[in-house]
């Protein structure tokens, strides 16, 4: 009973006109699309005009990052209220390049999530681990972390209305997926963790798998108990793959 979502993250990709020249091919491609949730996570440049352009369609528009604070001296920042703006339906939050190239933390993720939530925005916050740490055996370890952490200050009673987003780093861009047994296993437990304050958020939240997932193996991914959708880069940035994606779901 969960919608399943589908969502482009373009990551630094496209110009205005580029964006405008993917949503109209993408956008008679899934006119028919039903009982499915389409996003896409455009630069912040783009998202005006991706949010003008998919007005009426089932294509959201959502944000890749976003501050937890509410104004302040944080250039090159942008706020929930910025972004409330401008009518996105949400934002990707703690996404692993954040992270790990711009260094987010999860007590700054603590706050934003919460932050978001409050402002009507639907967040997706990314959690997963590095290469070493599945090998040390510290998969279930940083995820309990980084979910524990990140939806410290998330009441439960709004715990559902987040998106969760499990991307291995080491299958990010680099065109190796986790194997469906891989995604099953380390998705259920972040459902579990959700269940562990509340039950019934654990049964509502979506959970989407990220790390080069594309229109070959999106299909066996997303047939997953506990795979509600997809965090999609590389092959978000085609239409006709991105619309291929959504049309296994
Ligand atoms: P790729 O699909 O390019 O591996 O990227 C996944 C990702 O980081 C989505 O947020």
């Amino acid at each position: 009973s969960r919608t399943p979502l589908i969502a482009g993250n373009w990551k630094m990709h496209k110009t205005i006109a580029e964006a405008e020249e993917f949503i109209q091919a993408l956008l008679p491609r899934v006119f028919s699309a039903d009982g499915i949730d389409i996003g896409i996570c455009p630069p912040f440049t783009s998202l005006q005009a991706m949010v003008d352009s998919a007005r009426g369609s089932a294509v959201r528009v959502y944000a890749q990052n976003m501050h937890h604070a509410d104004q302040g001296a944080f250039t090159g920042e942008v706020s929930a209220a910025m972004l409330s703006e401008l009518e996105v339906q949400g934002t990707i939050l703690g996404h692993s390049e954040r992270r790990e190239l711009f260094g987010e933390t999860d007590k700054s993720l603590a706050l934003a999530v919460p932050q978001a939530l409050e402002a009507g925005l639907e967040p997706i916050l990314c959690v997963g681990e590095t290469e070493a740490e599945r090998e040390r055996g510290d998969t279930e370890r940083k995820l309990r972390h980084q979910i524990q952490e990140g939806l410290a200050k998330v009441a439960d009673d709004r715990l559902a209305d987040v998106v969760i987003a499990y991307e291995p780093i080491w299958a990010i861009g680099t065109g190796l997926t986790a194997t469906p047994e891989q995604a099953q296993e380390a998705c259920a437990f972040v459902r579990a963790l959700v269940g562990q304050r509340s039950q019934e958020a654990a049964d509502r939240v979506r959970i989407l798998y990220g790390g080069s997932m594309k229109p070959e193996n999106a299909a066996e991914l997303l047939a997953l108990p506990d795979v509600d959708g997809g965090l999609v880069g590389g092959a978000s940035l085609d239409p006709e793959a991105f619309a291929a994606i959504v049309e296994a779901a």
